[in-house]
């Protein structure tokens, strides 16, 4: 591994709630061998989030947490949440936690990969011949557009009934930085972009569709930029999800169309993200996390899948850390395991084997070892 370095990078580790805590656990595993065989360095600091952070401090998150989150390189979340606080108000739940860390972070771009790894090309709904060798990434702009547009509310109409609004609302500072985000991430990739809008109905669609083109030809010649309206682009991944390498789309589409290429790969223990926010004087903010919950109904049992929260430290270490090889190594080894025929519950497949939570980080900690001879 030629890519430890010796600079000792700032890692903030938010285990959360239910399986959080179990599934991080592994990659504190993964933390310490990188560690210990191979001179990499960090410092790590850990810290309590969401319903954790209230049973001990009153609130989901605390402002000393926010702290040590700027002051990292890169926050590696869990899951949080779970019936212990669904009493409480909306403000107060725990899942404040990550929608306050985004905010306080200026994290605007959430990554999406969706993988379909070799072992489990029959897990996925579809054929095996339409998903095999996926490998795709959904960019989603996650500040902006209609959650977040003024005006919005419900109103009474003069005649009887009411009349709810909200507003699509898109400028051109919003769509570069998120465009900058899905090119840069192209150049490490197969250099094609797919920007998704509605343009031929919205004008803040047409004005993405406009804003990219530029972008493209100004900064980013080398790249391929395709112009997808969003129905056509849900379609197209039910059709053939492996036309796609970058897919760049606003809040909205982007919530919609990453649940459905997530489940082309058929697992949700299985799936990592991203959140990234701009560069700033060399620095960009970024927060990593599995997209599943917190799954209190199989939370304390051992029986969780690790590998999402796995593969989202291996993409930490490759856009964060820039540890391009080592977040490969990772990712080989999940794959192995998988090869080997491990699975736990979520993932289970006739003839293979079923593991734990333990049980399976294990195995890849084995196979990173036997990797690295
Ligand atoms: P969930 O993702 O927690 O669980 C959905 C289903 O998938 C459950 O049956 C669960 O057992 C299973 N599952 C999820 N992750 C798994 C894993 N790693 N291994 C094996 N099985 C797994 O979603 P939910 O049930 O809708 O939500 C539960 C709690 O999590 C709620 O409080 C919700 O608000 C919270 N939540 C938090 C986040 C977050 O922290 N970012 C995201 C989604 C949901």
């Amino acid at each position: 591994m030629s890519d430890t370095g010796s600079r000792r990078r700032k890692l903030l580790v938010l285990p959360g709630d239910g399986i959080g805590p179990e599934v991080m656990r592994e990659v504190k595993r993964v933390i310490d061998w990188m560690e210990r065989r191979r001179g990499a360095a960090f410092e790590v600091e850990e810290d309590l989030v969401g319903g954790a952070a209230i049973d001990a401090r009153g609130t989901p998150l605390a402002e000393s947490t926010v702290r040590l989150a700027r002051d990292a390189d890169a926050v590696l979340f869990g899951a949080v949440g779970g019936p212990a606080w669904e009493h409480l108000g909306f403000d107060m739940r725990p899942e404040i936690a990550i929608l306050r860390l985004r905010s306080e972070l200026g994290l605007f771009a959430n990554l999406r990969p969706a993988i379909v790894h070799d072992p489990l090309v029959s897990a996925s709904t579809l054929k095996p011949e339409v998903v095999r060798g996926l490998d795709m990434m959904i960019v989603r702009e996650s500040t902006g557009g209609i959650y977040f547009g003024e005006p919005r509310g419900v109103e009474d109409l003069p005649g009887g009934g009411k009349r709810g609004f909200n507003t699509e609302s898109y400028s051109t500072h919003e769509i570069e930085r998120v465009g900058r985000v899905a090119f840069d991430l192209a150049r490490r990739r197969k250099k094609r972009v797919a920007s998704v809008e509605k343009s031929n109905v919205m004008e803040s669609g047409l004005l993405w569709r406009q804003t990219m083109t530029a972008l493209r030809d100004e900064e980013y010649p080398d790249v391929a930029l395709t112009h997808v309206l969003a129905d056509n682009c849900a379609m197209q991944l039910v059709r053939a999800p492996s036309q796609f390498d970058v897919i760049v789309t606003t809040n909205l589409f982007g919530d919609l169309l990453s649940d459905l290429a997530a489940m082309l790969t058929g697992s949700l223990g299985m799936l990592p993200s991203a959140t990234l926010g701009a560069m700033v004087d060399g620095k960009r903010h970024a927060l990593y996390e599995p997209i599943h919950g917190s799954a209190p109904d199989i939370a304390g049992r051992g029986t969780a899948n690790p590998l999402a929260q796995i593969l989202s430290f291996a993409l930490l270490l490759r856009y964060s850390f820039d540890m391009e090889e080592t977040a490969l190594e990772i990712e080989g080894a999940v794959l192995r395991v998988l090869g080997n025929g491990l699975r736990t519950p979520d993932i289970m497949a006739p003839g293979a084997a079923r593991v734990g939570t333990g049980v399976m980080g294990e195995a890849v900690l084995r196979e990173l070892e036997k990797a690295s001879g």
